[in-house]
């Protein structure tokens, strides 16, 4: 079947065409200009922008697939978790669309979407790991089928994402700052100043990562105090050093989530990452390395897959429609959506 998915919830208006594993368009639109003077996404702008786009999105997704509206035989689209205006507004474009084709619609898990993708990009097989790090999240899941997860551990403060953000700021560095503090890094010291390993002395598989960005104005200040400026050297020390730790912490606890996650005896065991931290080359070394000394596979899709999209909420909404898990008109937006039914309430674990 060919699914129509459609995604807006945070900062980016997407629609994609996904058939089986194939993707026959995905078409994304950012807003980052929109948000630029605010110093972060302006939940009203993200909306109106979405309820403009997301239109010109699906015509722009039809063209590029060569297909028409009529071929479309479901439409997927995220209700949730994220910002509610913009969640609304995709939800209320897929309602239209669903209504005058009478296609089935589908309500899709942001998260699922991230979670499922590692099938659509390389077909891994139930259960396998998920890391899931992006500029709004950090949590381990058990992938177990397209409706079920166990959830292992995620932050309980900042997601990595957005504390590499905040690390380019306070040096001065361009946004988004994973990038930058990556390219910096290269010329660093990862030795030289010392950061805090957060909650690697407690069990388990929940992470922090507020502590690091102290830990970095600490330093900067420290060093500003003494020699009345930084130099570029200090500051490449500094990435270094701050990238060395979320990498340490990251891999710690990749390893004892695998140990979690081999009590279910995987037949083909995998780990995938997904989200735009996953970019990270010292991160992906680290993973790497653990993924080898415990025999599992290591999977990072593409990044435009790995970062918002609407062909992952396509291909999530096609597993859904396979197994007959539509929705119904009254499929209301969800600010707030855990994937795991079973976990406690998450504190304050990112958006
Ligand atoms: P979410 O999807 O969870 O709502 P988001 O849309 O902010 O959050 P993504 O688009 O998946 O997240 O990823 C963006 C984040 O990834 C930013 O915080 C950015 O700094 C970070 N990032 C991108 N490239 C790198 C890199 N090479 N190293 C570290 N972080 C990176
Ligand atoms: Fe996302």
């Amino acid at each position: 079947p060919l699914i129509l998915g459609l995604e807006s919830s945070c900062d980016d208006t997407a629609a994609a065409l996904v058939r089986g594993r194939e993707v026959l368009a995905s078409v994304v639109m950012g807003q980052n200009a929109l948000h630029a003077a605010f110093g972060g996404v302006v939940p009203e702008i993200a909306a109106r922008a979405h309820a403009e786009r997301l239109d010109l999105c699906v015509e722009q997704a039809l063209d590029e697939a060569r297909v028409g509206l009529a071929d479309v035989d479901a439409i997927a689209v995220t209700a949730g978790p994220g910002l509610i205006g913009g969640v609304l507004s995709g939800v209320m474009v897929a309602k239209g669309l669903a209504t005058g084709l009478r296609k089935p619609l589908v309500g899709v898990n942001h998260l699922a979407g991230h979670a499922l993708t590692p099938r659509l990009t390389d077909g891994l097989e139930f259960p396998y790991l998920m890391l899931l790090v992006s500029g709004g999240h950090c949590q381990f899941l058990v992938v177990r089928s397209a409706t079920e997860f166990r959830r292992l551990g995620g932050t309980i403060d900042d997601a990595p994402g957005e504390a590499f953000d905040k690390t380019a700021r306070l040096l001065g560095l361009p946004q988004p700052g994973g990038p930058s503090v990556e390219a910096e890094a290269l010329k660093g010291d990862e030795k030289r100043f010392r950061f805090p390993r957060p909650l690697l002395d407690r069990p388990g598989c929940d992470l922090s990562f507020s502590g690091l960005k102290t830990a970095l104005m600490r330093q900067r200040d420290a060093i500003t105090a003494d020699k009345g400026g930084m130099t570029v050297q200090d500051r490449a020390d500094l990435c270094a050093g701050f990238q060395a730790a979320v990498r340490d912490v990251l891999t710690e606890k990749t390893r004892r989530a695998i140990a979690l996650y081999l009590e279910e005896s995987p037949s083909q065991p995998a780990l995938a990452v997904a989200g735009g931290v996953a970019a990270n080359m010292a991160l992906r070394a680290g993973l790497e390395t653990v993924c080898a000394e415990n025999g599992l596979a290591f999977t990072a899709p593409p990044l435009r897959l790995c970062t918002d999209n609407a062909a992952m909420i396509a291909y999530a909404g096609s597993e859904l429609f396979a197994r007959g898990e539509t929705s119904g008109m009254d499929l209301s937006a969800r600010p707030r959506w855990p994937l795991d039914k079973s976990a406690a309430p998450l504190i304050g674990s990112g958006k």
